[in-house]
């Protein structure tokens, strides 16, 4: 509850905070599909400034037969992709069974939509010392929301980032309803960060940067944005990635709206070397 942590909960992953003022960007592509394409598209976000990288290796497709990840000699593209771009990395973690691999190489673990109760992986990760980004549910309350992250707290693991996707309603002309309401809720009744996936809420890429920006606008504490470096050969999620020229645009637009709630993009140097006062 935010009452009893008035100040809210930083979670500090490889020299970036989220849940301060600094606003956190996580960018990459949907799926890590080999070495050439994520080096492309990580590099495209590096220079764009964005602060971690993403990349599934274990993906939770609809469909059995759509492509379901590289696994393990995917994570460690992305460990060294990241690497060579100073980028904290972002992968979901769909089983319990995946855990030992996976928390010993991601800096955040995710956990999807599909998973958000999930109890017995939950309890897994509230065993570890690991920032664990925890997903909307497709359908799920936002009290569901909270006390499935109340599962990972729990257990002692405080180090929890929590992340509005997009929800199932009647609407069909996007993929899924993006919940701004949720986030500014969230971010009143529990001291966890907050941040919005914007890719997944909308799936449509036009809407990605207004709605990221309205994101900032409400409180969000960040975003996780797929970027592709040729959304057209994607082999997951395509269709909404951003380009990197789209996706530099935007965080080139994201500090005027950041500067209006107060806020700043994050740097390690913090606000006061950005305003160049203090
Ligand atoms: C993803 O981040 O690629 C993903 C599968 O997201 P979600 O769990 O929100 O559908
Ligand atoms: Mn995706």
């Amino acid at each position: 509850m935010r009452s009893a942590h008035p100040d809210g909960t930083r979670v500090r992953v490889g020299g970036v905070e989220v849940g301060g003022r600094g606003f956190v960007v996580m960018a990459g592509p949907c799926a890590v599909e080999g070495a050439e394409q994520l080096e492309l598209s990580a590099r495209a976000v590096a220079h764009a400034g964005a602060h971690l990288l993403r990349g599934g290796v274990f993906k939770p497709r609809t469909s059995p037969y759509a492509f379901q990840g590289m696994g393990e000699p995917g994570l460690k593209l992305l460990v060294d992709a990241g690497r060579r771009h100073g980028l904290p990395i972002i992968s979901e973690v769909m089983e319990t069974e995946q855990l030992p691999l996976m928390a010993q190489h991601a800096d955040i673990l995710q956990v999807g939509a599909r998973n958000m109760q999930n109890f017995g992986l939950l309890r897994a990760l509230g065993r570890l010392r690991k920032p664990v980004l925890l997903k909307r549910g497709l359908s799920a309350t936002v009290q569901e929301w909270l006390n499935a992250a109340e599962y990972i707290l729990a257990g002692g693991n405080e180090q929890v980032i929590l992340c509005e996707r997009g929800i199932r309603t009647f609407e069909t002309a996007m993929r899924n309803t993006l919940d701004l309401a949720a986030v500014a809720w969230a971010k009143e009744k529990s001291h966890l960060p907050v941040i919005v996936d914007p890719s997944h809420a909308t799936g449509i890429p036009s809407l990605i940067a207004p709605m990221s920006l309205a994101a900032a606008a409400a409180g969000a504490d960040g975003l996780l944005i797929e970027v592709h470096a040729r959304p057209e050969q994607a082999l997951c999620d395509g269709q909404q990635a951003l380009s990197p020229e789209d996706f530099a645009s935007l965080m080139r637009r994201l500090p005027g709206v950041l500067a209006a709630v107060d806020r700043h993009l994050w740097t390690p140097a913090g606000p006061a070397q950005i305003a160049g006062a203090r």
